[in-house]
């Protein structure tokens, strides 16, 4: 028997898609792509990647070969951004999906399976994932059919001289590597203007709402919105306390909606006394402590809402992290397993 969740993640796809096309345009000549790993973000990954590949998305970027296969009935070109482990051959010989090859070891093994279309990542200075750059010089690709040459910002949310270096650490292979395209820039990346741009965008968290850079803000916009069932509406008289530790206390007579929803499920204690519930563009903050699987939030501005109604909660991510100070990565991805997603 299926029991229906009492609370639920609902994508906005409309706002999924206007979102990839504010970045493709944003990204100018280049080719903008999405980064659908760890499940989309936490959204669902073949939910995003079906809809995005509808509004012409063409280029999708998976973190392991397990999210590559679950992505592989869409038929969509997927590169596998951890790339190549002996453990890997078989899946990545079914030929669904590239690896995006990081180290001189995995592009050996490549070329031992007997090779075929790959990706290939580049480290220009976050030493993270990627050959040197000084190997490519060397001829490390050569023979290799490469697709795209990858590259990874490290502080593309920031204004410092490091992504200018990136930059033009990377601009320095154009034409000195077998691959047919180039891509850099994140969704930060695409921010930092058209000489980040190279062939092909990688965006994630912009797609997903998030805001990168304050000068991207205009044109992004919430895509996750956590919703969540009232269980319980109370009066609370002036005087009275809500909720763990006692941290709000009623002004005045105050109607309070308790809602299943807490920390349990990524909404963060932290946002406590600080998030709002948001129905029909009313807002409805958050009364005291999130609790584990609780929220209480005053409902004192809908007295129609009733046990078993639906709210949904303002998850503006810039929003949300400035005020709670989790990154919004992680507001996103930490959202739970309990969430009915649809
Ligand atoms: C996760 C990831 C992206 C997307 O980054 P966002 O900051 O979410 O836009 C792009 N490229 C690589 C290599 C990544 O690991």
């Amino acid at each position: 028997m299926e029991i229906p969740a009492p609370l639920r993640l609902r994508v906005d796809r409309d706002t999924l898609v206007s979102n990839w096309q504010a970045l493709d345009r944003m990204s100018g000549a280049a080719a903008c792509g999405a980064a659908v790993k760890a499940n989309g973000y936490g959204l669902g990954a073949t939910l995003v990647a079906e809809t995005l590949a509808k509004a012409g998305c063409r280029d999708f970027f998976v973190a392991n070969w397990a999210e590559a296969q679950a992505l592989a009935p869409l038929g969509v070109t997927l590169s596998v951004l951890h790339g190549l482990r002996a453990e890997d051959l078989p899946v990545a010989k079914a030929g669904f999906a590239r690896p995006v090859l990081n180290t001189p070891e995995q592009i050996a093994r490549w070329r031992d399976s007997g090779g075929g279309p790959c990706d290939v990542m580049v480290d220009t200075g976050m030493n993270r994932l990627g050959v040197s750059v000084e190997a490519v010089r060397g001829g490390l690709l050569d023979g290799l059919s490469v697709e795209t040459l990858h590259s990874h910002l490290a502080c593309a949310d920031e204004d410092v001289a490091m992504n200018a270096r990136q930059q033009a650490a990377f601009a320095s292979l154009k034409g000195k590597s077998p691959a047919r395209r180039m891509s850099l820039a994140n969704s930060a990346g695409i921010g930092l203007g058209t000489a980040y741009h190279f062939d092909l965008t990688r965006p994630g968290l912009a797609l997903y709402g998030g805001t990168p850079r304050a000068n991207m803000a205009d044109d992004l916009r919430q895509v996750a919105w956590p919703e969540a069932q009232i269980l319980q509406r109370r009066r609370v008289t002036a005087g009275e306390t809500v909720g763990y530790n006692a941290t709000w206390t009623a002004p005045a007579d105050t109607e309070v909606a308790i809602i299943n929803l807490g920390y349990a499920d990524g909404y963060r204690r932290a946002l406590s006394g600080l998030g709002a519930a948001m129905v029909d563009g009313v807002i409805l903050p958050v009364l005291g402590r999130v609790s584990m699987d609780l929220i209480a939030i005053d409902a004192t501005a809908r007295p129609d809402l009733a046990e078993g109604d639906w709210v949904a909660m303002a998850y503006d991510l810039a929003r949300a992290s400035a005020a709670c100070g989790v990154s919004q990565y992680e507001l996103l991805t930490g959202l739970g397993q309990r969430f009915g997603r649809a």
